[in-house]
């Protein structure tokens, strides 16, 4: 299982970023994200978006996302621009999701350092400042080495049909 987490969320000023990752965790292969509880405008976007573009996917409204964190029986991988390069431990990570739930942390406003603490891996997506977006979406596919580029959807009301030029949007079976 691997499962992300948005630590925090601040309505009004991250409601797209939060919706963000949330589809990104959904499009690139994590089972479940786990939103703060404030971000419920973001939660209702997901959910939608899997009931119509397939699943399995699940989305969770967390009061207590640090407490998740701390308490979390798996692996715990935290996404910061001051960890250890993801081309260094991408490896181990791949062996322990093999064996154990990854819980993937991406930070908002400031995290505390007691997640820097408990996480197994502090990991960096370059050491530069960007985007938890970006920085989830090159994680998750180097931790599922492509594969997820290739992930089959169950129970979705549409599919894409990939076209050179335009768009084609079916009914599944079609
Ligand atoms: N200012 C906040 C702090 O000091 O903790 C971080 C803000 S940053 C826009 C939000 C999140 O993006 C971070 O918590 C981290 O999860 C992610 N992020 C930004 N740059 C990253 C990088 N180079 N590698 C991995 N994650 C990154």
């Amino acid at each position: 299982d691997v499962v992300v987490c948005r630590l925090s969320h601040r309505p009004g000023r991250d409601d797209r970023m939060t919706t963000h990752v949330g589809l990104t965790a959904r499009a690139l292969g994590a089972d479940r994200v786990v939103l703060p509880d404030n971000a419920t405008g973001s939660a209702e976007t997901v959910r939608d978006i899997t009931d119509r573009f397939g699943g399995p996917f699940e989305v969770e409204l967390s009061g207590e996302t640090k407490a998740l964190v701390r308490g979390w029986d798996g692996t715990v991988a935290h996404l910061t621009m001051y960890g250890l390069p993801v081309q260094d431990v991408e490896t181990e990570l791949r062996e322990a999701v093999a064996s154990e739930p990854l819980l993937v942390v991406v930070g908002g406003e400031k995290v505390p350092f007691e997640v820097y603490d408990r996480a197994d891996y502090n990991v960096a997506v370059t050491n530069q400042p960007h985007s938890e977006i970006a920085g989830l979406a090159v994680f998750l596919d180097r931790v599922f080495d492509g594969a997820e580029l290739e992930q089959p959807w169950a129970n979705a009301d549409r599919v894409v049909v990939p076209k050179e030029t335009g768009k084609k949007v079916v009914e599944p079976d079609e």
